[in-house]
């Protein structure tokens, strides 16, 4: 986080640093006799860098000198006819004590603090860094110098900055510090609550030092300045390539920002785990779209077959519903007589066993009218077979109309008709038996205009007895009718008293 973040600000920097120094035309260097003289005495130039400082300066994989710094210097040798060669070493501290002792004749990147010139002849800086502040973790970030009022800010002893802080932010309480490592420990062990330093010499001891609750909460308004820093015995080479960088075109320095900063900002920055990230994203996306897809797919089939299925179960139901009406008609139609559409045979003797059961239950009465109509033959023969049909209908209907509505008409046979009568004893049973065979004799029919059908009926009764089955009463009444035909015809007899008449001639 730390070094993403310093990182950041780094390029700022860098960026910020194309404004300042260079010209938009080259114009000619003016070096005097002396430099020319320094020059023509040391053709290769010696220095020392920073050798981890990517992208300012560092090794590359092949062990070449690279980074901005080495761009300036390529550009540099160009203009004064030079080599500048580097001396490799494996530290920044190496390379100092190189050109502090006389060894190396300069460093390619140094901060010019006040300490520093005691030590190094600068030339104008090359590449400009910004302070930042920095803060422990808990502090807010985004800070600014105004946020900082009555806060404890750490700057090290003789950095230009501090005078240009009092005067600005009188209300920040400044803490000075002796090294920068004084300034960020107090920081980080909470003794002050921020610390403004050049950012890479920040980014550079805190790595150095290990220190880990640090980080960059805002970018100062001052900056640091990075010059090739001249051992002081060379003090004419810091002129010579104060002039040289006078004399850059803006151009040239652009070109170096943009190969470094724009460009190859990211050189040491390990896009692995980036890429696999995206490439993790990506397959989860598409993952989930083909997911989506799927299930809207599957979804849409679903409804399709839920809707083909839906309406193949209402035609399923129409159907059944059909079939079950004419089941009814059917089971109707079964037991109806489809002449006269009264009770057929069949259906009768169902209803009359149930009926009985029901009396044997639970008790009561029922009677039975057997009924034929005389004569019937004589009808047909007269008038022809339609009109004794005809006959046979209005038959039924004045039954129809003389019978109770719980008593029951079947059409037993050709002519043959029987009347179930629940509830009922047998005066009663003889008193219906007489109203119908009344109204059948009044009733006249008229087949064919002009010609009228009139006709009896011969009816036998009988009552339920305990223990009758269907057959045995049927037959009672049958027999009872038997008699009536026998005795003349158009007349009701009762079962019972045919008993009892023989009874009565029994004794
Ligand atoms: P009886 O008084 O002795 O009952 O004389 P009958 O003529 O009524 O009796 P019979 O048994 O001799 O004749 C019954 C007649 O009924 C014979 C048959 O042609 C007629 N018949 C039976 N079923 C039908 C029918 O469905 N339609 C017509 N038109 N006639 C029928
Ligand atoms: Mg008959
Ligand atoms: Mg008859």
């Amino acid at each position: 986080m730390l070094k993403f973040t310093t990182r950041y600000w780094l390029f700022l920097a860098l960026l910020f640093s194309i404004k300042g120094f260079s010209q938009d035309q080259p114009i000619p260097l003016s070096l005097t006799d002396a430099e020319r003289a320094w020059l023509v005495d040391h053709p290769v130039i010696t220095f020392a860098a920073d050798p981890f400082f990517s992208p300012i300066e560092f090794y590359n994989e092949e062990g070449q000198f690279s980074g901005i710094t080495q761009d300036y210097l390529t550009y540099i040798a160009k203009q004064l006819n030079v080599t500048f060669k580097p001396v490799k070493t494996d530290s920044w501290a190496e390379s100092v004590d190189l050109v502090r002792n006389g060894k190396v004749l300069m460093l390619s990147s140094e901060l010019k603090t006040p300490e520093n010139t005691n030590y190094y002849e600068f030339s104008k800086p090359h590449i400009i860094f910004p302070t930042v502040i920095l803060a422990r973790e808990n502090v807010i970030r985004q800070q600014k110098y105004e946020d900082l009022s009555g806060k404890r800010l750490t700057v090290v002893q003789g950095y230009p900055d501090i005078d240009l802080i009092r005067e600005s932010y009188p209300d920040i309480e400044l803490l000075e510090v002796a090294t920068v490592v004084d300034a960020l420990r107090m920081t980080a062990f909470g003794q002050a609550d921020a610390t403004s330093i050049s950012q890479p010499v920040a980014s550079y001891y805190i790595e150095k030092e290990g220190i880990t609750n640090l980080h960059v909460v805002g970018v100062a308004d001052y900056v640091s300045h990075a010059s090739f820093a001249i051992n002081k015995e060379h003090a004419v080479l810091a002129h010579i390539l104060s002039k040289v960088l006078d004399a850059m075109p803006k151009q040239e320095v652009q070109e170096i920002f943009n190969r470094w900063v724009l460009l190859k900002a990211d050189l040491n920055f390990d896009y692995g785990p980036l890429i696999k990230m995206s490439i993790v994203a990506g397959l989860i996306i598409l993952l989930l779209i083909a997911w989506i897809y799927q299930t809207q797919t599957q979804k849409r089939r679903l409804q399709r077959e839920i809707s083909m299925r839906q309406s193949k179960e209402n035609e399923l139901n129409h159907v059944m519903e059909e079939l079950q009406k004419v089941n009814r008609q059917l089971e109707v139609a079964i037991i109806t007589d489809p002449l006269t559409g009264v009770m057929n045979r069949r259906g009768f003797y169902d209803l009359l066993n149930t009926e009985l059961s029901r009396v044997m239950r639970y008790g009561g009465e029922a009677a039975l009218l057997m009924m034929d109509i005389d004569h019937f033959k004589v009808i047909n023969d007269t008038h022809g077979h339609r009109a004794g049909d005809s006959a046979l209908h209005e038959f039924t209907l004045v039954c129809k109309n003389v019978i109770r509505s719980i008593d029951v008409i079947s059409r037993i046979g050709g002519e043959e008709f029987a009347v179930m009568l629940p509830n009922t004893n047998i005066e009663s049973a003889v008193i219906l038996a007489e109203r119908i065979r009344e109204a059948v004799e009044g009733i006249s029919i008229e087949v064919i205009r002009g010609m009228k059908i009139r006709m009896t009926v011969s009816i036998g009764v009988a009552s339920y007895e305990n223990n009758d089955d269907a057959d045995a009463f049927i037959h009672k009444a049958d027999q009872a009718l038997y008699f009536a035909k026998n005795n003349g015809r158009n007349q009701t007899i009762c079962y019972h008293d045919l008993q009892n008449q023989h009874q009565d001639h029994s004794n």
